[in-house]
């Protein structure tokens, strides 16, 4: 059976200690009545040392990084290596995300190297893709979609697609207040799966758990999560207070 998940991208937000606050009253919640899917903490690069002590012996919410450099080490000023984050023990790194291709002129070759690079250390990539409004509106999206998914997957092995994670985020839902509806995520969520079933076969694309994000909040999440194919979601805005974020958790049926 496929993993699901719901994770939290807290993007360039929060000071340390207003991270860790947030992170220790997650896992005083969680504790309660644990999860049986798996949470994810995406915290700025600054807080990854902390709240790995913060979250030690905790099997149910992981951490990962917003970013990576695909090289191991040398000149490449300001940039973090993925050997730094497994040193820390993080488990997971989002790559691809729009902000980064849209701000940061990130092109689909650059993060087929990261995700070659967060594989070859052992953690798991969080894959987002996703179409612009214009490219909607023409009906172009699955084709965009697939392109991105091929120029950065594609070369990989039948056992390395197995660790990773997709996020279908279309940018016209990012942190606008409009997202997906569960129809739209779950034509997407389908279109992907079998894209890697004719590539990857079908038990790899059974076992890819593919995340919606996109203005994902308590009030519409249990829809979202509802679809077959929707295996928990990248939560941006939402994931910045704990009794928001913890009501789409619970919304994940276990
Ligand atoms: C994101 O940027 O990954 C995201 C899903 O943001 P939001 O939930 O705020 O739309």
């Amino acid at each position: 059976m496929r993993k699901k998940i719901v994770a939290g991208n807290w993007k360039m937000n929060k000071f340390l200690t207003e991270g860790i606050q947030l992170t220790v009253d997650i896992l005083v919640e969680l504790e309660r009545n644990p999860p049986k899917h798996t949470v994810i903490l995406c915290p700025p690069f600054i807080h990854l040392s902390e709240l790995s002590k913060v979250l030690k012996e905790c099997s149910f919410i992981k951490i990962g990084a917003q970013n990576c450099y695909y090289k191991d080490s040398g000149a490449f000023t300001g940039e973090v290596s993925v050997p730094m984050l497994a040193s820390l023990g993080i488990d997971y790194v989002i790559t691809g995300h729009s902000e980064r291709r849209q701000l940061f002129f990130e092109t689909d070759e650059i993060i087929a190297q990261k995700v070659k690079a967060i594989l070859a250390h052992g953690l798991k990539p969080i894959f987002c893709c996703g179409e612009p409004l214009d490219v909607r509106e023409k009906n172009e999206h699955l084709n965009y979609v697939s392109n991105q998914v091929q120029k950065s997957l594609f070369n990989l092995s039948q056992q390395e697609i197995k660790s990773v994670v997709i996020a279908y985020e279309p940018i016209w839902a990012i942190g606008t207040g409009v997202n997906a509806s569960p129809e739209q995520a779950q034509e997407m969520h389908l279109f992907i799966r079998n894209l890697l079933k004719e590539k990857f076969g079908n038990e790899s694309a059974d076992l890819t758990t593919i995340l919606y994000g996109g203005s994902v909040k308590s009030e519409n999440a249990a829809t979202l999560f509802s679809k077959p194919d929707v295996d928990g979601g990248l939560i941006g805005g939402a994931s910045l207070q704990a009794s928001e974020f913890m009501k789409i958790v619970r919304s994940l049926p276990n």
